[in-house]
This record gives structure tokens, sequence and C-alpha cells, in this order.
């Protein structure tokens, strides 16, 4: 089995996001910041291309984020601060944090991300994940898969937690994958499971949808009452998960009124 695909890079994200903007969307505002995001992602892996962001490169020894240059990340969470304030002018906190503090977010943030994201504000998290993906996803298409199998809910190249589930066609039907919400990875696991407490009792998790948006819904957990959002891109073939997840907002504000949590936050802290 091969669990490794992923999305098809900041150019194909911020064109869906465009896309669904021009549907007239009920998400149109939070779409339009996510394809200028997208936009800036675009540049900063053209950047990085050429720059020395990865430092002492080995694919045998540590984790993906080991590789990357904490100074590197330091410097270009700084200037996407400075970026933003254009767009979010209440951002200037963001924008008066020094260098050497984003260098110590990302070293505690890549030494244990599940500590530093329970510690760390959701607009600091936001900068440092926006400037993290697209150097992340460079180096997932060339990083070693380690331990594949379908009952890993963990990311298989940068143990990230899943953003999203997505449904892909195969023969007559459909197998249910996740996608990393920093590497944006996808993996495929167990159809009826949950992610975040493993329970498999089918009366314990609920399916949720709404006429509005037919190919997406809610896979609720009774049981940890957590719940992760799938996109169904047998239904739409267009669709991108992570853009598509942003798209149907709507159902993460239902879920949350049900006592729902989101298994993982995704890039804009939804
Ligand atoms: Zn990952
Ligand atoms: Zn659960």
């Amino acid at each position: 089995m091969s669990g490794r695909a992923r999305e098809s890079g900041c150019a194909a994200r911020t064109a869906r996001a465009r896309e669904l903007t021009a549907d007239a969307s009920p998400a149109a505002d939070l779409l339009g910041f996510y394809a200028a995001l997208g936009e800036y992602q675009q540049r900063l892996a053209e950047q990085s291309a050429s720059a020395s962001v990865v430092s002492g490169f080995s694919q045998t020894s540590g984790s993906l984020l080991q590789a990357i240059d904490a100074d590197w990340v330091g410097r270009a969470v700084r200037e996407f601060a400075h970026w933003l304030v254009r767009l979010k002018p209440d951002a200037t906190y963001l924008r008066d944090v020094p260098e050497d503090e984003w260098r110590t977010l990302f070293e505690s943030y890549r030494a244990n991300p599940d500590e530093a994201t329970a510690r760390c504000s959701d607009a600091a998290l936001f900068a440092l994940e926006t400037v993290l993906q697209p150097i992340a996803e460079r180096l997932a298409a060339i990083w070693p898969a380690c331990g594949a199998n379908a009952s890993n809910s963990r990311c298989l190249i940068c143990g990230g937690a899943p953003v999203v589930g997505v449904l892909r066609e195969e023969g007559h039907g459909a197998r249910r994958r996740l996608v990393c919400g920093l590497c944006l990875t996808e993996w495929d696991y167990l159809r009826l499971t949950c992610v975040k407490c493993g329970e498999q009792r089918f009366d314990a998790l609920p399916v949720f949808t709404a006429d509005q948006f037919p190919h997406a819904r809610v896979d609720a957990c009774d049981t940890c009452r957590s719940y992760l959002k799938t996109i169904d891109a047998t239904k739409d073939g267009r669709a991108i998960p992570v853009v598509d997840d942003l798209a149907t907002v709507t159902l993460d504000l239902w879920a949350r009124d049900q006592g729902y949590t989101r298994v993982r936050t995704n890039l804009v802290r939804i």
C-alpha cells in the first residue's frame, strides 16, 4: 500500500480558493484571505528552493522539521508578520515579535508540536505554520515515510496530526485518507474509526451533512467529542481538501454548537 500523495501545491490551492470565492461561497472573505496567503506561500516556496533553508539534511536521521534551519524560520516568520499587517492591521503585535522569539517558538514546536500548540497563541501558530507549510510540503516530497499502516493517525512524514479527511475513488467505492495539517501529505486510514481516540463502534460515530455542501461532512465521535471534516472528492473532482474545508466553515460552526471539537485546527485557526 502506498500511503503517500499530497496536495498539488500552493498555486493549485490558491486557484481553488479563488474559484470558490467566485462561486459566492458563504466563506468568500475567508477564501480571499487564504488565496492571498497561498500567493505568499508560493513565493516562499520559490525562495526556499534557492536559499539554504535546509541544514544538516539527512533523510535517515531525525524528523523533517529537524532539517529546517531555525535562523531562516525566525527571519521568514518576522518578514511574514510585516507583510500580514497590510491585510490585517490588527496584527501589529505579531510584527513586533523579534526574530529570536520566532526562532525559539519554532524550536519548541519541532521538539513537541502538541505541547507547543497547547501553550501558544493561535495567532503565533498561524504565522509559524503559514511559513513552515510550503517548506515542509517541498521536503515531504523527498522524505521517506515511516511505519505506513492504515491505523496510523499521525502523518507518516512529519508526525503531524490530520487536519481534514478525504474520500478518494477506489474501484466502485471510495477509500478514506487523512491530510496532514502541516506538510499536507495524504495517507490511508481506516474507514470507521475515530482519528482522535480510536473508537470503532458504529453507534458512537455519527456523520453529519448539510444540503448546502453535498461533498462535505462532519465525522464526529461521541466518545471523545471530537470531529474531523471529510471532503468527498468522489462527488467533486475539483475539490482540494484543505481549501474546501475553509469553504464549508459553516459545518464547523454547527459542530462547535453541538459541543464537538476539531481534531486539529486548520491553517487559519478554525
Ligand atoms: Zn506531515
Ligand atoms: Zn473519539
